[in-house]
């Protein structure tokens, strides 16, 4: 690319989409060592949380699905009850078996609390919990096989950031000369935080300026972005994640933050299932449609 020659920046992808058909990227490594504690634990249903398109539902809903175990995904928004085969991302996860409890956002709000917890284990039975996003400390655990020893030649190992397992992962893996930049997709206080739970070191940053609103929100910009991109390189990005991502990459190759010479990785951690999704809400919206 153009600009990257220009600048003198060396920029990688890694391919973390390609891993599972269904599963895709860091969803997988966050899944790995959790359905191998669960089956240690003797359960035989999973339950989870997730919003309507989020990649963590159908990734959980599908490790069930090929591992046997029983999944169950608290949703986010009580309107869905009646209109979830219109969500993609739900119709996919109903497909492979999971079953659905909808709650309003103030009772997912209390989703940490022991009482809404206990109330869901009188409806449902015993099971092993996964919090939203999949994130706890056998996800990052998980999230740290994502690199390998030759990623020890690059500068800056970046990722998309959500709830914060990923790049506590990446963080941990990291070596002392490297820095891992996290791009939140959401505007998220509380993440800081929420990697500090995981992490020792303090070779990392949140670059805060690319979210674009919040999680399932997207703009203009950002969509002719990801189909450029995905012209010019024939990569797929995500909307939610890896999309801002690359677009605040490039911002700051533009801005000139790296140094000539600078060696960045970036991890493609997947999401490809929430394109469908957000094309609908798009054409809603009458706004341009993301190339598939
Ligand atoms: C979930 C997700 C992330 C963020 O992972 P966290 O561990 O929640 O921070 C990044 N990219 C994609 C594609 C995801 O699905």
């Amino acid at each position: 690319m153009p600009l990257l020659r220009e600048k003198g920046v060396h920029l990688y992808l890694k391919r973390e989409d390609a891993i599972h058909p269904f599963i895709s990227g860091n969803k997988y490594r966050k899944l790995k060592y959790n359905l191998i504690e669960a089956k240690k634990q003797g359960k035989s249903t999973l339950l989870t949380f997730g919003g309507a398109f989020s990649n963590h539902i159908a990734a959980a809903a599908y490790a069930g699905h090929e591992q046997g175990i029983k999944t169950i995904g608290v949703i986010r928004g009580e309107e869905l009850a009646g209109k979830w085969q219109s969500n993609p991302t739900l119709k996919l996860a109903d497909e492979l078996g999971m079953h659905f409890c909808f709650v309003s956002r103030n009772d997912y709000r209390s989703k940490g609390e022991l009482a809404f917890l206990q109330k869901l284990k009188e409806q449902f039975g015993d099971f092993y919990l996964l919090p939203e996003g999949g994130t706890n400390t056998l996800a990052v655990k998980g999230c740290t096989e994502i690199l390998t020893e030759s990623d020890s030649q690059f500068d800056y190992i970046c990722s998309a950031v959500g709830t914060g397992g990923t790049v506590a992962g990446l963080i941990n893996a990291s070596r002392l000369h490297q820095i891992v930049l996290g791009f939140p997709a959401l505007k998220g206080n509380f993440l800081p935080q929420e990697i500090r739970k995981f992490v020792q070191s303090d070779h990392w940053r949140l670059i805060t300026d690319y979210h674009f609103g919040g999680y399932a929100k997207v703009a203009p910009q950002l969509i002719e972005f990801i189909n450029l991109f995905k012209q010019k390189t024939g990569v797929p990005l995500d909307p939610i994640y890896t999309g801002k991502m690359l677009f605040g990459i490039f911002d700051l190759i533009k801005q000139d933050v790296f140094e000539p010479g600078t060696q960045i990785l970036a991890i493609h951690t997947g999401g490809l299932q929430g394109i469908k999704g957000m094309n609908l809400v798009l054409k809603k919206k009458n706004l341009p449609l993301l190339d598939v």
